[in-house]
């Protein structure tokens, strides 16, 4: 099981020095702390022996949960695992794959709008991912465009800019 803090601090409710400091440093947050310690309690009774949890970005009325391996690992059968999590952090909970196909992660993220394309922009140093709409998916989006813009940056580490057309 991989999480954001280490195995004594999954188990404990104090943090070691060294996540103590990531905390600080701002690598990891207090919900990737709570989070952690959630799965760790429940990887025994929903086998998560396996499951990757790479961070959590509080979307405001939306958690975004990220992971690198399998988001079905994290939902759980009959979405137990990720209803438990949604109780724990008192907000909706989506899980997103990491670390694959771009198209899939940010279709994940922004459901249930659909995305009409995906556009990878090279400039100077470095590239802008243009992520097109439709105007009426506006209305479908889970959070609004600017809480999203900064998500999808952070998930993508690389500029996004949302284009409804
Ligand atoms: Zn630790």
């Amino acid at each position: 099981m991989n999480v954001r803090i280490c195995e004594l601090c999954m188990k404990s409710n104090v943090l070691c020095s060294g996540c103590e400091e990531k905390l600080k440093r701002g690598k990891i947050s207090e919900l990737d702390v709570k989070i952690s310690r959630l799965l760790y309690k429940m990887k025994d009774k929903y086998n998560l022996e396996n499951a990757d949890f790479t961070k959590a970005i509080d979307l405001g009325r939306v958690v975004l949960v990220l992971t690198h391996k399998d988001v079905g690992l994290l939902i759980g059968r009959e979405g137990k695992v990720v209803s438990e999590i949604s109780q724990a952090v008192g907000k909706k909970v989506r899980i997103a794959e990491m670390g694959g196909d771009i198209k899939k992660t940010i279709a994940d993220v922004v459901a249930p709008a659909k995305i009409l394309g995906i556009n990878k922009i090279y400039k100077s140093g470095g590239y802008v991912y243009k992520v097109r709409f439709s105007r009426r998916e506006i209305k479908q989006l889970p959070v609004d465009i600017n809480t999203l813009e900064k998500a999808l940056k952070s998930l993508l580490e690389s500029e996004v800019m949302m284009v409804f057309e």
